[in-house]
């Protein structure tokens, strides 16, 4: 066997730990951010000397640490890659799947850096092997989250004039009566943008409805996840309720998730992130069920640096029904 030439096995896997400082205070729905996240990069390498980079941007409110995410890849995934055919791309999602349940920040990691391989090996871009691009621009979101609004405001003025189009307001973490203050603020500096707000979970469900109601007169873009996952039938009233579109982002994670969302009515458009669905693969895996669910989907994001933040750009570009833009601002401005 050591004889066959098998260009494509993996012949290594490296995983490396890294610790990025957040430049900015930032709280959410689910408390104050701390100022240093830890990532995971994977670096994967062919008998043939290829290599891919793949990152995990774990956070905890989603399930997983840099810890858990660097020893899944390191146990379980490891076992299951190590002298496999890398351009099976598919085949070793589905055996990672099989190998190790959840932990989709360790698996997208790994399939990042094997469509990293995969376009090297074809000399092609990846969105170019997914299809094609079907947009050359992804609309960018900022989220306002830092606990000083003013320095928010500031922030929001210079990049509306930037030409950053939408903002997200980070709510759920002060009272109501200050995110009536914080939005209608933000709509007088800064009136051509779209505005958005995200609750990360921070309503309580049985007043959800009544807050939220408040909001619906802002014309705000849409308002995300207001209540926690699990509670998705109250998340279906609100929907069902406001004409504020209503985004899932915790409750909806997979793409049997966003089958039962489609089949339960629990929001209007849903957050698809590549740590949330455990790779490119399985983001349009639900990306395709939203679809054609007549859900649109949007490009949301952990604490994702740049590795991440390109795959996720090659899948939104080459992905027709994500066209709600995206909120890949930490590299740049966070
Ligand atoms: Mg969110």
């Amino acid at each position: 066997r050591a004889s066959t030439a098998m260009p494509d096995r993996i012949a290594r896997l490296q995983v490396f730990r890294i610790d990025s400082e957040i430049g900015m205070r930032r709280a959410h729905g689910s408390g104050e951010i701390a100022r240093r996240v830890g990532r995971v990069i994977v670096r994967i390498a062919t008998e043939d000397g290829i290599e891919g980079l793949g990152e995990a941007a774990p956070w905890a409110p989603f399930g997983n640490t840099a810890d858990t995410t660097a020893a899944a890849i390191d146990g379980p995934l490891r076992a299951t890659l190590e002298g496999a055919d890398a351009t099976r791309i598919a085949a070793l999602a589905d055996e990672m799947d099989h190998a190790l349940m959840g932990h989709p920040e360790a698996k997208a990691a790994v399939e990042m850096a094997l469509w990293d391989i995969a376009g090297r090996r074809a000399g092609a871009p990846v969105h170019a092997l997914l299809g094609g691009a079907v947009r050359v621009a992804i609309p960018l979101s900022f989220s306002i989250a830092d606990p000083d609004f003013a320095a928010d405001l500031d922030r929001a003025r210079a990049m509306a004039e930037e030409g950053i189009g939408i903002f997200k307001v980070k709510t759920g973490f002060l009272t109501h009566a200050d995110y009536l203050d914080r939005l209608s603020a933000l709509r007088e500096t800064c009136p051509a943008v779209e505005i958005r707000a995200d609750y990360n979970q921070g309503l309580a469900p049985e007043e959800a409805l009544r807050l939220c109601r408040d909001l619906d007169a802002l014309e705000l873009g849409f308002i995300e996840q207001p209540i926690r996952r699990g509670q998705e039938r109250v998340l279906a009233m609100i929907a069902a309720a406001l004409d504020t579109p209503v985004m899932a982002d915790e409750s909806v994670f997979s793409a049997t998730e966003m089958l039962d969302c489609a089949h339960g009515a629990w929001a209007d458009c849903v957050s698809i992130k590549l740590m949330k669905a455990g790779g490119i693969l399985r983001a349009r895996e639900a990306d395709a069920v939203a679809a054609a669910a007549g859900m649109p989907t949007y490009g949301g994001t952990l604490w994702e640096g740049g590795v991440a933040l390109a795959a996720a750009a090659h899948l939104i570009a080459a992905t027709p029904n994500m066209r709600l833009g995206c909120e890949f601002y930490m590299p740049r401005y966070v």
